[in-house]
């Protein structure tokens, strides 16, 4: 495992442990660079800090003193922990440079860098491009949502073998250094005010992906995206722009069903296993990354034509009795289901629902179109039934939890639907995660016929 070497930094505060926390320290503890930890949970509650106290790690947990900066010349913090937070504040006040894990990977990686994000797709993106990449004879390692955090990765990759990243806006705010030789923004919507407070610092954060880039790297950008069109100005490193509308030819695009790179028609999108408009966003990344990568158009088109997404975006489970079943439990708000629902032209029955959190439903069932039956369980499900009675919706059924609602949506549908769960909520009423959920639902579906 590789260690850092040549590090400038003599004395590191990792705030906040987690994963991402727990694998920064590993390293730095690896490295033999003296740090203390910090994290909110109490030693005995805590069993990282207790591993890194016997370590003989000074570890202050239970609360944030100001002390904790006391002599420290670089903060490692969890992308999670706010800059409204008094010790990034107070760190920013003195100077001290507060990065994440991501960038502490950067001093690792010695080979290609594929760094991907946006507001929707990063996961599906990224996984669409690793896979493209294996096609191509590339040994390709991954790091992000779906697999091990970055320095975990950065410490097992074998000189040139390209990393694929998926990185949040939390992790991009945090950049100094790090520079990848591909950046990709697929998108941006309004998202993690909380966090950022404004649209700006939120579009500003992303767009530091291609901050360190020069012209000898390349950035990816939706051309459709009004917030990216008006953010990449004067891009420094050479640039690919994708459009699904159209509009913009100078990359990639799709004209009359296919999908050109440069003017080379390279599939027809009826061939794409991935369904959904949005979907088309996250393959013309992936094509665009295997094409500098040189990967064949014949290996291109049998990834395109065999991936059907990552498990709960969208995912298609199986056809049972004619009907299509479709996982997408990471849809945990309205605009997700939206999408959603938008990628089929056929009968949906839907099941949504889950924790309440005081929003309405109006505009997600004003959207009913193709949805024939709506299955609505979990906390949600009055408020999700009275936005339905509001916009004049008759095919609503209540029901208390997800193994009923999975039943009722079998017995409602017919052959030739589409069974689609993408709950529009997230899942803490019922379940500890989207995933825990989502795989409760490919339990019952198994359990259908
Ligand atoms: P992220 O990692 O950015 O959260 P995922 O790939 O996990 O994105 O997809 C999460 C959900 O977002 C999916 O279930 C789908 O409904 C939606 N989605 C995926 N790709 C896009 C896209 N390019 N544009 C809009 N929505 C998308």
């Amino acid at each position: 495992m590789k260690t850092l070497t040549d590090f400038p930094y003599q004395n590191v505060l990792v705030l906040g442990l987690a994963k991402s926390g727990e694998a920064a320290a590993q390293l730095l503890y690896d490295s033999q660079i003296p740090f203390r930890i910090n994290d909110l949970t109490k030693l005995d509650e805590n069993d990282i800090a207790q591993r890194f106290d016997k370590l003989g790690v000074e570890v202050i947990t239970g609360e944030h003193p100001i002390s904790v900066l006391d002599g420290i010349d670089l903060v490692v913090k969890n992308p999670g922990i706010p800059y409204h937070h008094e010790i990034v504040k107070e760190a920013i006040d003195r100077d001290v440079p507060v990065i994440t894990e991501v960038e502490l990977s950067y001093y690792l990686i010695d080979g290609p860098i594929i760094a991907i994000t946006g507001s929707n797709g990063k996961t599906t993106t990224t996984s669409l491009t690793y896979e493209l990449l294996k096609a191509g004879g590339l040994d390709p390692l991954i790091a992000g949502n779906i697999g091990k955090v970055a320095t975990t990765v950065a410490r097992q990759q074998k000189s040139n073998q390209p990393v694929v990243m998926e990185l949040s806006s939390f992790q991009l705010k945090a950049i100094e250094n790090f520079k990848p030789d591909i950046s990709v923004l697929i998108n941006i919507t309004e998202a993690h005010l909380d966090y950022h407070k404004t649209m700006e610092d939120y579009v500003g954060s992303k767009l530091n992906i291609t901050k360190n880039q020069n012209e000898e790297d390349t950035l990816i950008y939706n051309a459709d995206d009004q917030y990216l069109r008006n953010g990449i100005a004067n891009p420094k490193a050479k640039i690919i722009p994708f459009s699904v509308s159209g509009l913009e030819r100078k990359g990639l695009y799709v004209d009359d069903d296919i999908v050109f790179f440069q003017h080379e028609p390279i599939i027809n999108r009826k061939e794409i296993a991935l369904p959904g408009d949005h979907n088309l966003e996250n393959v013309l990344v992936g094509i665009a990354v295997a094409k500098l990568f040189n990967v064949a158009n014949e290996d291109i088109k049998s990834v395109l034509k065999t991936f059907t997404g990552v498990k709960h975006r969208l995912q298609f489970v199986e056809s049972v009795n004619g009907r299509q079943v479709f996982n997408d439990s990471k849809a945990t708000n309205i605009s997700a289901t939206l999408m959603a629902i938008q990628a089929f032209n056929k009968p949906i029955v839907l099941i949504v629902g889950g924790l309440d959190r005081g929003v309405e439903f109006d505009q997600l069932i004003q959207s009913f179109e193709y949805v024939k039956y709506c299955v609505a369980y979990g906390q949600s499900a009055s408020k999700i039934r009275e936005a339905a009675e509001r916009n004049h919706y008759q095919s609503i059924i209540t029901v208390d939890n997800l193994q009923e609602a999975t039943f009722k949506a079998y017995e409602a549908s017919e052959k030739g639907d589409i069974l689609l769960f993408s709950p529009a909520c997230a899942s803490w009423d019922q379940f500890k995660s989207f995933e825990e959920r989502g795989d409760m639902f490919i339990q019952l579906v198994h359990k259908l016929y």
